[in-house]
């Protein structure tokens, strides 16, 4: 079996034997890391080491905050704003459905101001960068759309803070985290699974906060002690130290991003190769993470999803927003998959091409 789900998504095996082992009933009848408290030393010891290898894997210092927090990146869609844009506009570039949807859900908390948008050309490039606002907060922009498969390279270059949704490429590959005032991302693609959100931001726009927000909702509730808040998800601290170790285990970040580039670019050459299949994106903002692909004929698509389940290639369905057919290459995902994958479509062409 081979799992392309774009999230949440496989986990490297090592991890997952991990997670299980840790939940397995012991010989002694010891509580697993799911049944002791978080302010016990053992939790404690884990959330301080989770701390300290995203700080490290990251390159951030003491100038940013790493907050862990609760409900996905769609939380951080009002967050954020909430956050840091109280009295003034968060601009934004959109490339995609989740920069769509962080838009539409600041519009609720705060104002707005889109700069760019390459919704015309049904993202299939990154947007222009217009004007930005004298009060700008921050330009949030999306470092990978997952569901159109587009990302940027580089950060965008301006003078005013970033805000990065990297939900499906954080660790990924080396990137200049420091440089960027706030980065968020779940943890269900690169950093294990579902129920945590790592946010990093710069300590100094923590004075911009509002002090009538929610304690749960204010950032600076989480910034510190461990963010230990309330009661964290922590089986999702668990497996994400656990990647963080596996990533480790790799040979770090440029290891991880030689071998994405290598899947990626295995599979993008054998879309371009045929007549058959295609991904419309522009070559230089082309997602290694997240690869959608049609087939010449649209009515092939159910048929392929099918036939590919049955031969063990599994969550190749595209998102609903846009159809077709997605492949999700995380960090956990093999080269050998990959292969696979390309074999399986290679003879998909032969009999229906
Ligand atoms: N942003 C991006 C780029 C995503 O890929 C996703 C989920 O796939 C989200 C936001 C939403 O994440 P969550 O389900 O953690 O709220």
């Amino acid at each position: 079996m081979h799992n392309f789900s774009a999230g949440p998504a496989m986990l490297p095996l090592g991890v997952r034997e991990r997670l299980s082992e840790a939940l397995a009933p012991s010989a002694d009848g010891a509580p697993s890391i799911a049944e002791v408290s978080h302010r016990g030393p053992r939790f404690m010891a884990l959330a301080e080491e989770l701390h300290q290898r995203l700080r490290e894997l990251t390159g951030i210092g003491e100038e940013h905050a790493v907050l862990l927090l609760h409900g996905g990146a769609n939380c951080q869609f009002a967050q954020l704003p909430m956050n840091l844009a109280a009295d003034r506009t968060a601009a934004f570039l959109i490339s995609g459905h989740w920069g769509k949807k962080a838009l539409a859900e600041a519009e609720c908390v705060a104002r707005t101001q889109v700069v760019g948008s390459s919704e015309e050309s049904d993202f299939t490039d990154l947007p222009e960068m217009g004007h930005l606002p004298a009060d700008c907060a921050y330009l949030h922009y999306t470092g990978n759309e997952t569901i159109h498969g587009l990302q940027y390279e580089h950060p965008p270059r301006v003078a005013v803070p970033l805000a990065a949704d990297m939900s499906s490429e954080f660790l990924s590959r080396p990137y200049p985290y420091r440089d960027i005032a706030v980065t968020y991302a779940g943890a269900q693609k690169n950093l294990g699974i579902a129920g945590l959100t790592v946010v990093l931001v710069r300590r100094d726009l923590l004075e911009r906060v509002p002090d009538s927000l929610p304690r749960f909702l204010d950032y600076r509730s989480w910034a510190k002690d461990l963010s230990l808040y309330n009661t964290p998800a922590s089986l999702a601290w668990f497996t994400a130290l656990e990647m963080l170790r596996w990533i480790e285990r790799q040979g770090g970040l440029e290891t991880i991003a030689a071998r994405n580039r290598e899947k990626s670019g295995v599979l993008y050459r054998a879309i371009d190769e045929s007549d058959f299949w295609r991904n419309p994106v522009a070559d230089h903002c082309r997602s290694v993470m997240n690869v959608p692909f049609w087939p010449a004929d649209e009515s092939l698509v159910m048929p392929f999803v099918e036939q590919a389940e049955a031969a063990g290639l599994q969550g190749l369905k595209g998102h609903r927003a846009l159809g077709g057919l997605r492949a999700s290459l995380y960090n956990a995902q093999t080269l050998e998959a990959v292969e696979t994958l390309v074999e399986f479509m290679r003879e998909f062409e032969r009999r229906f091409g």
